[in-house]
């Protein structure tokens, strides 16, 4: 397959000051909410047949003004622990939508946008309503909406989130499951779920080229996805190797700094946009 690779230069990220502690995450948070320095990136995930951009991912950023860039795996289990999530979440939701809009009236019509969405605010919001007032006041398509979910988040409350994840396929709201092969959820919950999709974690994709039991893991964890009617994407792609035999192996769709990193929508409509 050829696929055309990312021209971007690698993105270098302001250093992390190392005194952002506990106590001054919660604080810097709060601060951020209130003076926006949340914003989103969009990371483009390609599929492996046609090489065609299929959509992004939507990815969280936050840039303090005292601290610099603060990762997402610093702030987002902090702010799940604290419930600064909901809100957090709340304005996510609607940036992204807002977003989405805008790429579907750049005439980016086929393209999906996927919501990392974390279990407290499944568990501790309506986050069915929420997202639903959203898509209908923006007048959405809601095949153009995917829903992330970690395969850790999904084990620890599978009652709730079964049942909100089947409202949200009831309106055409797709549910993924992410970081798949961490988690340990077993087969017979995954059907249970009926699970649209599940992403590879990038763990494995990291070692698909070098190391067997990775290798046997992905096809397996593809071949399983096949039998149950399940998408899959692979996510963390760096290298060409690791594109080629993942499609070899059946994967549908791919994801990585190889084919492009998480850029601003300005940015990626100015690369995919149409209009
Ligand atoms: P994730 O959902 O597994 O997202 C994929 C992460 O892998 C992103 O990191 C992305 O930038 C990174 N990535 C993608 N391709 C490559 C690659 O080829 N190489 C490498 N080294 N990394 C790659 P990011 O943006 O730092 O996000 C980290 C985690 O923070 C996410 O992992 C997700 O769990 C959480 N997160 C990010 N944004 C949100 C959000 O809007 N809501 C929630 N609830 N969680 C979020
Ligand atoms: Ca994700
Ligand atoms: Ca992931």
């Amino acid at each position: 397959m050829t696929m055309q690779t990312s021209h971007e230069v690698a993105i270098k990220k302001p250093p992390t000051t190392p005194s952002t502690s506990l106590e001054n995450l919660t604080n810097i948070i709060d601060d951020a909410l209130k003076n926006q320095h949340f914003s989103m990136v969009y990371q483009p995930l390609f599929s492996m047949q046609s090489s065609k951009l299929t959509g992004f991912e939507a990815l969280v950023r936050c840039q303090s003004p005292q601290f610099g860039f603060i990762s997402p795996d610093k702030f987002i289990p902090h702010a799940e622990r604290n419930g600064q999530i909901i809100e957090l979440g709340d304005w996510i939701f609607k940036q992204v939508l807002l977003d989405l809009k805008r790429y579907l009236q750049y005439g980016l019509k086929d393209i999906t946008v996927s919501i990392n969405v974390s279990a407290v605010q499944i568990a501790e919001t309506n986050v069915f309503e929420q997202i639903m007032s959203l898509v209908d006041k923006l007048e959405i398509p809601t095949r153009c909406i995917k829903l992330e979910l970690t395969e850790t988040a999904l084990i620890k409350n599978p009652q709730i989130i079964a049942k909100v994840f089947n409202a949200f396929q009831q309106e055409g709201i797709q549910v993924w499951v992410d970081d798949f092969g961490t988690g340990f959820a077993s087969l017979s919950l995954l059907r249970e779920f009926k699970i649209n999709g599940l992403k590879i974690d990038k763990s494995f994709v990291d070692g698909i080229a070098t190391c067997n039991e990775d290798f046997t893991l992905c096809s397996a964890i593809i071949a399983m996805a096949q039998r149950l009617g399940m998408h899959i994407v692979a996510e963390g792609i760096e290298n060409e190797i690791q594109l080629q035999i993942l499609n070899q192996l059946g994967c549908d769709t791919a994801q990585g700094y190889l084919l492009g990193r998480p850029v601003s929508i300005d940015e990626n409509l100015s690369r995919w946009g149409h209009s």
